[in-house]
């Protein structure tokens, strides 16, 4: 694996779906990645990367962004309401909105600052208990409500059952951005970025397949 390999099935992908080429951005999700294998990423050129932890990203982020400039950062963990200021001066958008408590702490910082990330609205498509997202019967209004706090929303996004085949879940959640006129979807990761991409992704988030297995130990 590796970046220019996923570059070239990005390309393919797209290419079979028949979109343009560079549809698709690739967001590089480096959580408890080592370093080394972080900065060999950054010095071939790419740019916008993922991370689930806000403690983690802080941390790390400040240095590179100083070294490597254009970084573009997306938070695409879970993200508690008592981090979230720490989580907006670190990143350009936020994939996991998805509790209205959360909308109304963004809005009242939004309106404060002025500034308001890149916002994926995170659906539950295969109603998992124990898995964050609003509920794909609730997010009609949920998305509603979050433009009556002024919020922008870019499009919503998606971590299928690890058990079940992804492309439903892809086309289900296309399917409710193009009813309420989203562009974004954040979907696909590692294992199937490619059925993402044929399901309309603009943006998927591949981590192992360019940077090797995580170590959690
Ligand atoms: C870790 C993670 C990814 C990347 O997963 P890989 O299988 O390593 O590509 C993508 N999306 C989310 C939400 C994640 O937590």
């Amino acid at each position: 694996m590796g970046l220019t390999d996923i570059k070239t099935r990005i390309a393919a992908a797209e290419s079979a779906a028949g979109r343009q080429p560079g549809a698709v951005k690739l967001i590089a999700v480096s959580k408890v990645q080592p370093a080394e294998r972080v900065e060999a990423v950054l010095q071939s050129g790419q740019t916008i990367f993922g991370e689930n932890y806000v403690q983690e990203a802080a941390g790390k982020w400040p240095e590179w962004r100083q070294r490597f400039p254009g970084i573009e950062l997306h938070m695409i963990g879970p993200l508690q309401t008592n981090k979230l200021k720490l989580a907006l001066d670190l990143f350009d958008a936020i994939h996991t909105l998805d509790r209205p408590s959360l909308a109304q702490k963004l809005a009242r910082h939004v309106q404060k600052t002025g500034a308001c990330p890149q916002l994926f609205v995170q659906v539950n498509t295969g109603e998992e208990p124990q898995k964050a997202g609003i509920l794909p019967t609730d997010a009609d209004a949920f998305i509603a409500d979050c433009q009556a706090l002024d919020l922008t929303i870019t499009g919503l996004m998606c971590i299928p059952p690890e058990d079940q085949d992804p492309a439903p879940h892809f086309r289900s959640l296309a399917g409710i951005a193009a009813r309420n006129g989203l562009e974004g979807l954040s979907m696909g990761m590692s294992s199937d970025f490619e059925a993402a991409i044929a399901a309309g992704a603009t943006h998927i988030r591949v981590g192992s397949a360019i940077f090797g297995a995580r170590d959690y130990g």
